[in-house]
């Protein structure tokens, strides 16, 4: 196929480059190292603001009717469950006014069956290297395809190729992971006990479970754990660290069973952040976790993978020469940049709300729950924050508000721009 667009990676960053790409009429070349779709978990959750832009493409009606789940809140609870601090998204001035959830892998095969005629999908395919110009301008790709080394140029290359992206590196982008001191446990818990429709956030002693409802009667939940902590343990031990969670989270106990049964499945993942210096070069651009990594407990990652998308794809009208794509690009990262620094450090402010075990840090976690969480206009803002549609910074005066320093005058009502 000669293609306008390569996009490298078929994760939910590619597949949504390519279905916003080709909406404009774009030829788009999507290239996956995978030869089958993958089927882990990793985000279930869908906020508002990239659930507008999957109505806009059919594929959150599509989702809806594969089962996904509407939650109507973001909660972050005490261990006994009392809300400390609720997000109510019904209340939301926006066409989108819930959380959606479904397993990743539906989430990508919804993205695939929008993808038209003007996408064509090759997995097995490994992307090695760029191609470049004299200049230095990206030029298209090499790849590994059956055996065989191949060259694909294109007016411009997606690098849609995750966390560790090697394109991220041929094209001379440098990033600074850092890690968080924790892990994040994942169990998929079948024959669960119902459990209230909503993403819970419990803040215990040894930092956050979370817990919302998937289709099909499955709860999911994540555990905050020391980086060892379930290495090697047998069924008796686990079940004694499920004993252990119950006592620390008692609002869990109703799971306890269900859980028991489900926890040989766990999966346990490591906990990073970092936003790349610069979204491009010249000839390539970045989107997704090749760009950008939060901390999943605000559920962002697979929002801003889905919206850098469609920024992208706005900036790219009209006929594509080598300097328009390249203004195209400039364009986005004008735009996205400082919207991504937003995002992580609210992702980055929450998970420390929860997860930072220090005593200060436990401390000042709960009380900003507590304040946000009594304050309707701060409430307000930062749901529409993490609701993905709009950004609205706090100011100084309001982390005061925040941490109950000053009493807000304002609390009792919507921001003025609400
Ligand atoms: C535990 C956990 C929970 C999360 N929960 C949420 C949530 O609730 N909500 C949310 O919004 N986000 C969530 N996230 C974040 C979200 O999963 C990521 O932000 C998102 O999946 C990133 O998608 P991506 O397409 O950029 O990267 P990936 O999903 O990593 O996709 C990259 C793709 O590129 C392919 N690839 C890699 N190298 C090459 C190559 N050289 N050639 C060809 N193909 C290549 C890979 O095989 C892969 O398919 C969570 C993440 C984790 C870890």
């Amino acid at each position: 196929m000669d293609a306008d667009v390569v996009v490298c990676g078929a994760g939910v960053a590619g597949l949504a480059a390519a279905c916003a790409l080709s909406i404009r009429g774009l030829r788009v070349l999507l290239l996956e190292k995978q030869a089958e779709p993958t089927r882990i978990a990793k985000g279930e959750v869908l906020q508002p603001g990239a659930l507008g832009v999957l109505r806009e493409w059919h594929v959150a009606q599509r989702l809806e009717l594969r089962g996904a789940l509407r939650l109507d809140r973001l909660v972050a609870r005490d261990p006994a469950g009392t809300p400390l601090m609720a997000l109510e998204y019904d209340r939301l001035r926006d066409q989108e006014r819930c959380l959606l959830a479904h397993d990743y892998p539906v989430i990508l095969e919804a993205l695939e069956d929008r993808l038209d005629d003007h996408v064509e999908l090759r997995r097995g395919v490994l992307v090695r290297d760029v191609l470049r110009e004299t200049t230095g301008r990206v030029a298209g790709v090499r790849i590994t395809e059956g055996g065989q080394e191949r060259e694909v140029r294109a007016k411009l290359v997606v690098a849609a190729d995750g966390l560790s992206s090697r394109l991220r590196k041929v094209a001379g982008i440098e990033v600074r992971r850092e890690e968080y001191p924790h892990r994040l446990a994942a169990f998929d818990i079948a024959d669960a006990p119902e459990v209230e429709q909503d993403f819970s956030a419990y803040v215990s002693e040894r930092g956050l479970r979370l817990r919302y409802p998937l289709p099909g009667g499955r709860v999911r939940l994540y555990v905050q754990v020391e980086p060892d902590e379930l290495r090697g343990l047998g069924r008796d031990a686990m079940a004694r660290w499920i004993d252990e969670l119950v006592r620390d989270t008692p609002a869990l106990a109703p799971l306890a069973g269900a859980l028991r049964a489900s926890a040989a499945n766990r999966q346990v993942l490591p906990v990073s952040r970092f936003l790349a210096p610069q979204l491009g070069v010249p000839g390539l651009a970045l989107v997704g976790e090749t760009g950008h990594a939060v901390h999943p407990m605000a559920a962002q990652g697979m929002n801003t993978s889905i919206t850098d998308a469609e920024c992208l794809a706005r900036h790219l009208g009209g006929e594509l020469t080598p300097s328009s794509v390249d203004a195209a690009v400039g364009a986005y990262q004008r735009q996205r940049l400082p919207e991504l620094v937003h995002i992580g450090q609210t992702s980055h402010n929450a998970a420390r709300m929860i997860t930072d075990l220090s005593w200060s840090g436990r401390v000042v976690g709960r009380r900003a729950l507590r304040c946000t969480g009594g304050n309707e206009r701060l409430r307000y803002t930062v749901m529409h924050n993490m609701a993905g549609l709009g950004q609205h910074r706090l100011t100084v005066l309001d982390r005061l508000h925040q941490i109950g320093v000053l009493p807000d005058p304002r609390a009792h009502r919507l921001p003025t721009w609400a």
